[in-house]
């Protein structure tokens, strides 16, 4: 497969992060609702990982499967294909998103369906599958609540795990009262912002939806190489409507999803309730393998995604990216994400793992500031339960970011010129000695502050966004000399 960055999708309509950012930052309400989400899904998976005794075991064996796998890609993706096939199933390769979404449409459109029911799924939200099915006149109906919550609002997920962690209860309650009679069954009168009268109202809404749905469109957690399993794990038994009542399921999952053996589902199915949602098991975990004659789907289509995949596989430090296993950990720990939430990021993928997934199926070209949307603390490194270390990878990002700018470049930036000015002194003690004394001299004009005041030209964003320590009066080296005043520089 040859991924084409032109044609993927994964959003990216937004400003830079900086830019997003700094509008997020201005809205105290979407602070407040992460701030209580993020704190309360944070605590519970600590407490839940720090109960058991072997998690870093689990965490480090989660890791070597998942190495293992992205190291032999090829053999077991075409196992997956042999055992699907083998147990009725279909299988479709895509190269890309518009390639997906043709191949989804098609299939529907060989239905005769005219809508289709959703379990919650990345894959389809990157490749922007709704869009393309709408345009061929085929109406998709998100089923999870969170993405019904983001559907009906008419917005964007924010975050891996529960998409509309960026609205609060009344927030909800006004969607569903404005929202819901356009989309089918309308809110119950007097509906009130208590979880339990808005969960039953969604209830209401979608029964009708997924008794009528002749096909459903699904994501994957895992695939099974060895036995062409499928499992969609989820926490509202929405997910396992759609995958049992419709004639037709098509499953549209990354191809870095799959497993080698059954097996490894028993390391994957502790470490992911545990790192997501801080439950020791997960509600429904639905698999399936291929169709059964009289039960469940009677057709069913895997659609195995590229879409940049085999070229983040292609950098040996990037890779690690395509072991995540979507449990959001990483978000929820992260201190850049609980100040902007998920839409500054522009991406289907926020936080730490958007901003190292997304400029490597995208391009970094493309997604420029995202590997610099972090502060390197390493909370997501140490959360990861399958062991991505997140800060490397966005070090090596950053580095393709400058590079590739440079080669733009006839001449050399503000930053560049900088960095060849710091080289040039750091290499000689002479030149060090003489900008000690510069800065020294510098630290004396300004000693009556602490930190340095806004400095013109482009040096002025720098100083705008940081409060930078105003230079020592005297440096080690002047202080050494002048109190050791033999054998001083040894
Ligand atoms: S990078 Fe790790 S912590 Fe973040 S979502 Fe993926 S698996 Fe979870």
């Amino acid at each position: 497969m040859s991924p084409d960055s032109g044609t993927n999708v994964v959003w990216l309509g937004s400003p830079g992060f900086p830019e997003a950012a700094h509008t997020a930052l201005g809205d105290p309400q979407l602070r407040r609702n992460l701030r209580k989400a993020t704190t309360t899904i944070r605590d519970k998976r600590l407490a839940v990982t720090g109960e058991l005794d072997d998690w870093e075991q689990l965490r480090e064996a989660g890791a070597a499967t998942k190495r293992h796998t992205l190291r032999h890609l090829d053999r077991y993706l075409l196992r997956l294909e042999d055992s699907v096939t083998k147990a009725g199933g279909v299988v479709h390769w895509a190269a890309d998103a518009a390639g997906a979404n043709r191949i989804v449409t098609e299939l529907v459109r060989a239905t005769s369906a005219h809508e289709v029911v959703k379990v919650k799924s990345m894959a389809t939200q990157e490749i922007g599958l709704n869009e393309a099915l709408e345009q061929a006149g085929i109406r998709a109906y998100e089923t999870d609540l969170a993405e019904l919550i983001v559907q009906l609002g008419d917005d964007r997920p924010s975050h891996i795990l529960v998409p509309a962690i960026h609205r609060n209860r009344a927030e909800i309650r006004e969607i569903f009262q404005r929202e819901m009679g356009a989309w089918g069954r309308p809110a119950p009168d007097g509906l009130t912002d208590e979880p339990r009268a808005l969960a039953e109202a969604a209830r209401l809404h979608l029964r009708d939806k997924f008794l009528r749905a002749k096909v459903a469109v699904s994501g994957a957690n895992f695939a099974i190489a060895e036995t062409g399993t499928v499992g969609v794990v989820e926490s509202e038994g929405n997910g396992r409507m759609c995958l049992t009542l419709p004639e037709t399921l098509i499953t549209v999952m990354g191809i870095e999803k799959v497993l080698p053996l059954w097996q490894d589902l028993e390391v994957f199915l502790q470490l992911l309730p545990r790192s997501s949602t801080g439950e020791r098991m997960n509600p429904y975990t639905s698999t399936w393998r291929g169709v059964t004659p009289g039960d469940g789907p009677q057709a069913f289509h895997l659609v195995l995604l590229d879409n940049g995949r085999t070229a983040t596989l292609a950098d040996t430090v990037g890779r690690q990216a395509l072991a995540c296993i979507r449990c959001s950990a990483c978000l929820n720990v992260c201190p850049v994400y609980e100040r902007t939430g998920g839409h500054a990021y522009g991406s289907v993928y926020p936080g730490p793992i958007g901003a190292i997934l997304t400029p490597q199926l995208v391009g970094v070209e493309h997604a420029a500031t995202l590997p610099f949307a972090s502060t390197l603390c390493g909370a997501c490194y140490d959360a990861c339960p399958v062991k991505i270390n997140i800060p490397e990878v966005l070090t090596h990002l950053r580095a393709e970011v400058v590079e590739a700018k440079r080669a733009k470049r006839r001449v050399p930036g503000a930053e560049a010129l900088a960095m060849k000015a710091a080289t040039a002194v750091l290499a000689s003690p002479r030149r060090l000695s003489v900008a000690q004394k510069a800065a020294a001299l510098g630290g004396r004009l300004v000693s009556c502050k602490d930190v340095i005041g806004p400095l013109p030209g482009p040096l002025h964003a720098w100083t705008d966004a940081r409060d930078t320590p105003a230079p020592p009066t005297e440096s080690f080296r002047a202080w050494w000399q002048r109190t050791h005043p033999t054998g001083a520089d040894s």
